[in-house]
């Protein structure tokens, strides 16, 4: 299982890369970074990924909800950490969802990871995506070594490995970025 000093490393080493050379949000107003009309938009910590905050962030709302509920894996902990920003953090504390957007990593059957386009149904559309826009090596490169450093995690294994049989019977775009 992750330890609080291997999400320090994570931190460490996707902490200046960014999916362009240029600010990305240039394109698009920064859409990923707003909140929603309800201030609903968010995103789930890793297991243990909550020892990087001290939960008095005046930029970040907590919610505990039930992994059960959630559809996270039997052997996620409960709770899971679902957290809403208020679409401008310190940019060294966002959270390792925001570091990996717009790539996500996919398990073949034979486990070998690739890292794809991210296939979930978005309230918004990212221009990076809907353009297949090239990303910046540097920027694939440091997303795949992080998650082979999380896919050590049985628990995160087990998501990307659902995640991944899930995209395949929905016949999802498996849009390699980096194999
Ligand atoms: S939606 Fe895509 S292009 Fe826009 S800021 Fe987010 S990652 Fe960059
Ligand atoms: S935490 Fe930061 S990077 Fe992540 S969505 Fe909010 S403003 Fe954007």
């Amino acid at each position: 299982m992750l330890s609080a000093s291997d999400y320090q490393y994570l931190y460490q080493i996707t902490a200046k890369s960014t999916p362009l050379t240029e600010d990305c949000g240039l394109l698009c107003g920064k859409t990923c970074c707003r909140p929603g009309k309800n201030n609903e938009l968010g995103m789930y910590l890793f297991p243990g990924e909550e020892v990087m905050f001290t939960r008095q962030e005046d930029w970040l709302f907590w919610e505990e909800q039930d992994p059960a509920e959630q559809q996270f894996p039997a052997s996620w902990p409960n709770p899971v950490f679902f957290v809403r920003c208020n679409g401008h953090c310190p940019r060294e504390a966002r959270p390792l969802a925001c570091r990996f957007f717009p790539l996500t990593p996919h398990l073949q059957l034979n486990g070998e990871l690739l890292m794809i386009y991210e296939t979930l149904d978005l309230p918004y559309r990212c221009p990076l995506i809907t353009q297949s826009k090239p990303l910046h090596q540097g920027f694939t490169r440091v997303a795949t070594a992080a998650w082979k450093i999380m896919l050590k995690d049985h628990r995160i294994y087990e998501l990307v490995e659902e995640d991944s049989r899930y995209r395949e019977e929905n016949n999802l775009p498996v849009q390699v970025v980096l194999g």
